[in-house]
């Protein structure tokens, strides 16, 4: 079977894992990762959530509003609540899955403190808008959020660039991986320093204990996207047999995995080092991916058009109705996310094919208990997105596209 997602990772980050560990490790990794995005200083953390909790502490925001999407990972507002802030959540943009920027503007007042910029999927935040906001009101910190993105482009400017800082992830089913890990980039020497001295305080070197579970995971990781092995874990996952490894949140909670204030293992550092130097390979990848997709699929019936400015998930008509997503120069598609209106069949059909169609942030965040059970009319282009989302793999070229593709009318 196609996976879904896979990691791109071989021999180099199993012998890095291998190797003993050296001092500086992490550093290292530090410092070939802000090389990559064009940034001054990057700072590792066990997890980008946990990243994200240090900046808004390192900025100072306690008590505010912090403006997020609706529709991201739901981490995002998790770290949120924990730095003591109140997440603020906004729609979808029509048209696309980035935050709809003209209600983030409208829901800016006194007690904001800053706004997620999130380039979801891979899909530059617009930065024209983003600078209309930053001129109108200057004392709201820009975020960006890269955990998808990993240097998209918006008219050639990189998104991570154009904010106070920036946030990645690295867990396997990142563009990048080092195992688990984020990373908080920024060219503003007074936020680094703040960040290094909480980070010193507040987090502790990784235990033993945690490195040698990091490298089980990761020499599990190895032949799990191997098929058949994939085929078998599949089935073990839907069955829930995975759930302990798989779920990365509980709908009615917030809260943190328990290793994070444990900061990123040496292991993981190295994988991460490694990893770095595949970029260009792995967003090439992508991209071609995502241009068989656009260039072969509108021929199927059912297809009705290319999400545009005009439309969202509502718009699908029919049983097996399918949106393609918008085609943007600059996006690194870390995912290619087109809306069905069945996608419960897609699923189970894409297994019976031979091809893992994935679901993709299957939630509309406030409409979970903990974010205030939410109408999904109060956030309709979000609500129909989380029930119609459905990811394409990209990571292995168009050579995998071509067989996805060739399985489409099966699903139609
Ligand atoms: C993965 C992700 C993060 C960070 O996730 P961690 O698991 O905490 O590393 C942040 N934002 C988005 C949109 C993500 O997908």
């Amino acid at each position: 079977m196609i996976p879904r997602l896979k990691p791109i990772i071989g021999l180099q980050e199993f012998i890095a894992a291998l190797h003993l560990p050296r001092s500086g490790d992490l550093e290292k990794f530090e410092t070939a990762f802000a090389q990559l995005v064009g940034q001054r200083h990057a700072v590792a953390f066990p997890y980008g959530r946990t990243g994200l909790l240090f900046l808004l502490r390192a900025l100072g925001l306690e008590g505010q509003e912090i403006i997020c999407p609706a529709y991201t990972c739901v981490v995002v507002p998790h770290a949120i609540v924990y730095s003591g802030n109140f997440p603020v959540f906004i729609d979808c943009e029509r048209g696309g899955f980035n935050m709809d920027l003209d209600l983030a503007e409208q829901a800016i007042n006194e007690k904001t403190g800053a706004i997620i910029a999130t380039s979801l999927f891979g899909y530059p935040v617009d930065l024209d808008k983003l600078d209309q906001i930053r001129n109108r009101h200057p004392k709201v910190y820009i975020i960006q959020d890269c955990a998808h993105s990993f240097s998209a482009e918006w008219k050639g400017r990189p998104v991570q660039r154009e904010g106070i800082a920036a946030l990645f992830g690295f867990n396997i089913s990142k563009i990048l991986t080092s195992v688990f890990g984020g990373m908080i980039t920024t060219d503003n020497e007074k936020l680094y320093k703040k960040m290094r001295q909480l980070c010193k305080q507040e987090l502790n070197s990784a235990s033993w204990q945690k490195s040698f579970r990091r490298f089980l995971y990761f020499v599990a990781v190895y032949p799990t996207f191997y098929e058949p092995v994939y085929s078998l874990i599949n089935l073990m996952e839907r069955l829930g047999l995975l759930n302990e490894f798989v779920q990365y949140y509980s709908a009615g909670k917030i809260n943190m995995p328990k290793d994070y204030l444990e900061n990123m293992s040496r292991i993981e550092a190295r994988v991460g080092m490694v990893n770095v130097k595949r970029y260009s390979e792995i967003i090439s990848n992508r991209q071609s991916a995502a241009a068989y997709y656009f260039e072969n699929m509108d021929k199927f019936k059912g297809i009705l058009q290319n999400l545009n400015s005009s439309c969202s998930a509502s718009e699908l008509r029919g049983p097996n109705s399918l949106l393609l997503p918008p085609r943007v120069d600059g996006s690194t598609y870390s995912h290619f996310v087109i809306l069905v209106s069945n996608r419960e069949m897609w699923l189970q059909r894409g297994i019976k094919n031979g091809v893992q169609f994935g679901w993709i942030i299957e939630y509309n965040i406030p409409e979970m208990p903990s974010y205030g059970r939410h109408k999904p009319e109060e956030f309709p282009i979000a609500a129909g997105y989380s029930r119609a989302a459905v990811n394409l793999p990209v990571w292995g070229g168009s050579g995998i596209a071509v067989k996805v593709v060739k399985v489409i009318p099966e699903m139609l």
